[in-house]
């Protein structure tokens, strides 16, 4: 392994990667190569997860071709070197921002969305002029599968390196082995730490894409049926295994009764009688997170959905009430098709319940008040999030998604996917033709000078 890492850096010290022209090649080939993948994208999908074409289209491929077609469309933009203005001191010198490729990256994606969390970020790490290693999570195998054939179908393995495993295997390997230029890692707050400590060791920059409990809060002037339509499809959409979606609901108590009522109504609708019978609706990756999920059911009193079945992984969209704030379900991320909610009286007790989970990746308010609204957005320190929406803020791809503090650090999509994987250097440029006396020693008598110029 430390020999091909070796080589990826070599190839990246050719200076291979910097022109235009390569990395729009490299884009347009990604792009071609993802097109001609189509079906078996959404076939590997389906087997990992139970994902239907069109929430495929929405949450993976589709989205990462908007990413891609928007890179493209920018790259020469993105790329041009950033004239800024020059202070009194330094004129008549000018002054640039050039943004450079960081060298050899490393890029780790989890399972939940196998294929849009490692190609996403690869895209701004291409588009920056990088070499990458791209390490796809071990739990969602077909798509990792159809990834592998898309990647090396496409790129030279100096290029763009795939390696499969086990992650707490070759992860701790590869930056134990090899000092990375910048590690993007998305996954679980836990799994961030190790991360975060190895990277500490050999001084590697990171950005950390991270979990959390993110909640909604419901206020009592909401449109019911549309909050509940809104955060019954981001909840229930890949059963929950989405790391922006509603974690739990907090809704003012005059309409907590309304909502509960809107909210089953809204998943008969989506999912019918028996949602394990929908195609609209996915099942959990593993038995393992199957198992994890299973026992928050008995935390409280489930209001609709509770059915579970090991043998397809299958557990039901599920309402919960009457959970206490000290069980496990409201101290983890649930990561499941599992909405526990819960009443509030008024809003500083809300706020209690979010700050027992600091700096939620998202945060949702459902409001027809401009006052609530910027209530909500002074008090709360989150990722990012919406007003009257559950999770749509990160298709939006001018918006820089991340999270803060325990949720994460740094941010990606659109440009700020190439500035992720940019350094950004400064440079000033100072002509030879002016060079006045009065800079250099002896400096005695110039204090008064040096106060005019320098304020
Ligand atoms: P996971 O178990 O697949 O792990 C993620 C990656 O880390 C994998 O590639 C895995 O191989 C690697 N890994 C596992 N253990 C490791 C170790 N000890 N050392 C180094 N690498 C290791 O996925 P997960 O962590 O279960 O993913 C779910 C979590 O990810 C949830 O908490 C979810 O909220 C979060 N998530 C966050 C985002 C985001 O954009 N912020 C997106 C999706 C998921």
């Amino acid at each position: 392994m430390q020999e091909q890492l070796q080589a990826l850096r070599n190839y990246f010290d050719t200076g291979a990667t910097r022109s235009y022209a390569f990395r729009l090649q490299q884009l347009q080939k990604l792009k071609q190569a993802i097109e001609a993948h189509e079906q078996a994208i959404y076939d590997a999908l389906y087997a990992d997860l139970k994902k239907s074409k069109e929430e495929c289209w929405v949450t993976e491929n589709g989205i990462v071709l908007t990413e891609l077609r928007h890179a493209i469309n920018e790259l020469k933009a993105w790329m041009e070197p950033q004239r800024v203005r020059t202070n009194l001191l330094n004129l008549p010198s000018s002054s640039r921002i050039v943004s450079e490729p960081l060298g050899v990256v490393l890029i780790i994606a989890p399972w939940n969305y196998p294929f849009q969390l490692l190609i996403n970020p690869l895209i701004g790490a291409i588009a920056a002029g990088n070499c990458v290693v791209l390490k796809p999570s071990e739990h969602a195998p077909a798509t990792e599968k159809v990834m592998q054939q898309i990647i090396e179908s496409v790129f030279d393995k100096n290029y763009i390196c795939y390696v499969q495993g086990d992650g707490a295997k070759v992860v701790p390997e590869m930056m134990q082995s090899f000092a990375f230029d910048h590690v993007f890692y998305t996954g679980s707050t836990a799994v961030g730490r190790i991360i975060y400590q190895l990277a500490a060791d050999k001084l590697v920059p990171v950005t950390l894409e991270l979990g959390g409990k993110s909640p909604v809060v419901v206020e009592a002037d909401a449109d019911i049926a549309v909050t509940a339509r809104r955060i019954a499809v981001a909840k229930f959409s890949n059963a929950g295994q989405m790391c922006v979606t509603a974690d739990y609901v907090l809704v003012h108590t005059s309409k907590k009764q309304a909502l509960i009522e809107a909210l089953k109504k809204t998943i008969h609708h989506f999912f019918g009688d028996d949602p394990s019978q929908s195609s609209n609706y996915g099942k959990i990756i593993n038995t393992r997170q199957f198992q994890r999920i299973q026992q928050y059911l008995q935390q409280g009193r489930v209001l609709v959905g509770g059915q579970t079945n090991a043998d397809n992984l299958y557990i039901a969209p599920t309402l919960m009430d009457e959970v206490s704030l000290d069980a496990s379900v409201m101290q983890e991320e649930i990561f499941g098709p599992v909405l526990p909610i819960i009443s509030f009286e008024t809003k500083e007790e809300a706020l209690q319940i979010i700050a027992r989970n600091k700096n939620p990746l998202a945060f949702y308010v459902f409001t027809a008040s401009k006052e609530n609204e910027q209530w909500w957005m002074d008090r709360v320190s989150f990722g990012g999030g919406c007003v009257n929406n559950v999770a749509w803020h990160l298709t939006n791809h001018h918006l820089p998604f991340g999270g803060r503090g325990f949720s994460g650090t740094g941010a990606y999509h659109g440009k700020a996917s190439f500035d992720t994987f940019s350094h950004k250097k400064s440079v000033m440029k100072t002509p030879t033709w002016f060079d006045p006396a009065i800079k250099y020693p002896p400096l005695n008598g110039k204090l008064k000078l040096f106060k005019m110029v320098i304020r």
